[in-house]
């Protein structure tokens, strides 16, 4: 409706400024035409001296300032029949005058009619009168004005930004792998559905909820699931709605809101990404956000107005609890805390399932395998990577999808689109070299993820890749694991280095080196595993909060910073140090694989571990991986 409205006008403005040029050249044109149609027939202006010469001519009017003349002539063939003619008057004949009143002719001058130059008036205000309409009716539909066409521009009432939906259609059985999440809310539903059971002893209704986790978690869907069960309306809004241009425009957006739930209770309130709006007040750098903050109040004192049995509950989702202004948090106000975390591999199975519901997987696909596979995946990635899988599926004309178009879709999911390979050449070997280091450093390594291939062709941002398989979502990592994966991470430069010696190396690394940057910082501040000896130097998150915390992050003098750098570097250089040894002691091996992956493109971890075997031992680390 809304859209409909504005791409109307949108097209009606070129329209209305062609159509009034056109209309202005019609009205010129019949300007001119007043003052001539008397005259149906012209006389040449030689034909008119003629006549004036033979005394035939009675009488000239003159228009136009004297440029035209109707000229009233006895006809030379019948000689009392009176002609009207038009005559076109050279503009510089001041003789003309005194030769007509020689001639005794009856002259009359007529001046430029006022109709014509009212109608020319009225003709230039036109276009600006409707330009401006226009506009204001874009203005009314931007969505600021309520409509209804009596009303003036106004732009601190807001029309509703927010969406409602009578039925979800979405049913806790379609949300998988947050089993806690899901009891806690089997609560909220019979609160919406048989609220008496409550009341009846006194209980008081929690008002709302908070549900916290990452991005594609299901938050959104949860809340649906809610709506749904209980079968009541469902009004969503994002926080960063509320927070507009205008002030004063998202506290009567959360006016409007709560006015509509009223109407429609029982009913869910959900309000999306809630940190936009209630981050702790006062806080940010240069001072608070007048408008967030008015819109904060309004939520506050619109949560406080209702009684808990009135039948809404509001439900808020945010990633970031840790921002959020107190006052929220009170009771009576979203007491209610729900995590929805990322799922674990059982969960991501779960997840698996309800998505391939409704799609064709070939008998041998294994949900299990992918579920192992995709460590870190959210719930929104594996509906990506199950919807990735069966556009591929569609593309290569398949009946059903097979384990080859998952396997593309995780890698695509995980690193981006595929691109096509170098041609051969220098750089190529090199990268060859880059990511056998990698992939060598992590299969001789003990405490190492095994390898799952390593192929040259590029993706995303990477212009060769080795796939570890990720051992099951560790919830702790230990010390050698993490001087392992340093150390394999630093495998690709520490070949570069080896083989094509120091003036060689390439940017190739800086990711690679990031990473390794981070782990052993981590090591150092968060994990105590140096010789600084257990202590937590740094909060978990890099970021700057602009909310809560902000100023608050080095807890440490100097002096410890410096041992920190120290710290830091002694991990990375020895493992460095071991990772170069490692390169230098299975040279042979490296240049063989170099030379597959350069004719395959692609070699696969266990063949690649099966190489490895024949000039090394390689450790096992099948349970490692395979834990379920
Ligand atoms: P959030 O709101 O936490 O960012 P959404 O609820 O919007 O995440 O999830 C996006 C999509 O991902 C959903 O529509 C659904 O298809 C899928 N999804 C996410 N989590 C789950 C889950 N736990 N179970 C099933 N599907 C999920
Ligand atoms: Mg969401
Ligand atoms: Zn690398």
């Amino acid at each position: 409706m809304k859209f409909s409205w504005r791409l109307a006008i949108l097209w009606a403005l070129p329209v209305l400024i062609v159509g009034f040029f056109i209309w202005q050249g019609t009205f010129a044109s019949a300007n001119g035409m007043m003052s001539r149609n008397t005259a149906s027939t012209r006389m040449t202006y030689g034909r008119f001296l003629d006549y004036l010469a033979a005394g035939r001519v009675l009488s000239v009017d003159l228009y136009e300032g004297g440029r035209t003349a109707i000229v009233e002539a006895t006809d030379p063939d019948l000689e009392d029949h009176i002609q009207r003619l038009r005559v076109d008057l050279p503009l510089n004949a001041p003789e003309l005058i005194s030769q007509l009143r020689e001639s005794d002719v009856r002259i009359e001058t007529h001046p430029p009619r006022n109709d014509g130059a009212i109608w020319g008036l009225l003709g230039n205000l036109v276009f600006p009168i409707l330009l401006i309409a226009g506009l204001f009716f874009l203005f009314r539909r931007s969505g600021n004005v309520p409509g209804g066409p009596g009303q003036a521009m106004n732009f601190g009432k807001s029309r509703a930004r927010f969406q409602m939906e009578a039925k979800t259609g979405v049913l806790f059985d379609d949300v998988a792998g947050v089993e806690e999440a899901k009891e806690e809310l089997q609560e909220v539903v019979t609160f919406l559905k048989k609220p008496e059971r409550f009341t009846a002893v006194g209980a008081r209704i929690p008002k709302g909820v908070l549900l916290v986790g990452p991005p594609g978690t299901g938050k959104t869907l949860l809340a649906k699931a809610i709506a749904g069960e209980a079968g009541v309306p469902f009004f969503s809004i994002s926080g960063s709605e509320f927070v507009e241009m205008f002030v004063g425009v998202g506290a009567s957006r959360v006016r409007d809101l709560f006015k509509k739930a009223k109407e429609n209770a029982p009913c869910i309130i959900f309000i999306d990404e809630i940190d936009a709006v209630g981050r702790q007040r006062g806080a940010g750098i240069g001072g608070g956000n007048d408008e967030r903050e008015q819109t904060l109040n309004q939520l506050l004192t619109e949560m406080d107005g209702f009684e808990g049995n009135t039948g809404i509950i509001i439900i808020a989702a945010t990633n970031r609890p840790d921002v959020l202004d107190s006052a929220l948090l009170r009771p009576g106000r979203f007491d209610r805390q729900v995590t929805v975390d990322t799922p674990d591999i059982k969960g991501r199975l779960e997840i698996l399932k309800v998505h391939a519901r409704n799609k064709k997987l070939a008998p041998e696909v294994s949900l299990e395998a992918i579920a192992r596979r995709s460590p870190g995946f959210t719930g929104a990635d594996l509906a990506n990577l199950l919807n990735e899988a069966a556009i591929l599926t569609a593309r290569r004309r398949k009946e059903a999808i097979t384990m080859h178009e998952i396997d593309d879709a995780i890698d695509r999911v995980v690193a981006g689109m595929e691109g096509t390979p170098l041609i051969d050449s220098k750089s190529k070997r090199l990268i060859a070299y880059h990511e056998v280091g990698h992939a060598i450093v992590g299969t001789l390594l003990k405490d190492h993820d095994p390898v799952q291939k390593v192929t040259l062709i590029p993706r995303g941002q990477a212009r060769g890749l080795t796939w570890f398989m990720p051992g099951e979502d560790q919830m702790l990592v230990s010390r050698a694991q993490l001087l392992a994966r340093i150390c394999g991470a630093l495998g690709g430069r520490a070949a570069e280095e080896v083989i094509f010696g120091d003036a060689e190396v390439t940017t190739g690394a800086g990711n690679d080196l990031q990473q390794v940057t981070n782990m052993a910082r981590q090591m150092v501040t968060r994990f105590g595993m140096s010789d600084l000896g257990p202590l937590s130097l740094e909060s978990q998150s890099g970021e700057v909060f602009l909310g809560r915390d902000w100023m608050t992050r080095s807890e440490y003098s100097e002096e410890i910073a410096a041992r920190i750098d120290a710290q830091v570097r002694s991990i990375v250089e020895h493992c460095y140090d071991q990772t170069r040894q490692i390169i230098r002691d299975h040279r042979e091996v490296i240049d063989r694989l170099v030379d597959l992956l350069i004719e395959k493109e692609t070699i696969e971890g266990e063949e690649f571990r099966r190489i490895v075997s024949e000039y090394a031992d390689v450790p096992d680390k099948e349970q490692l991986v395979f834990q379920l």
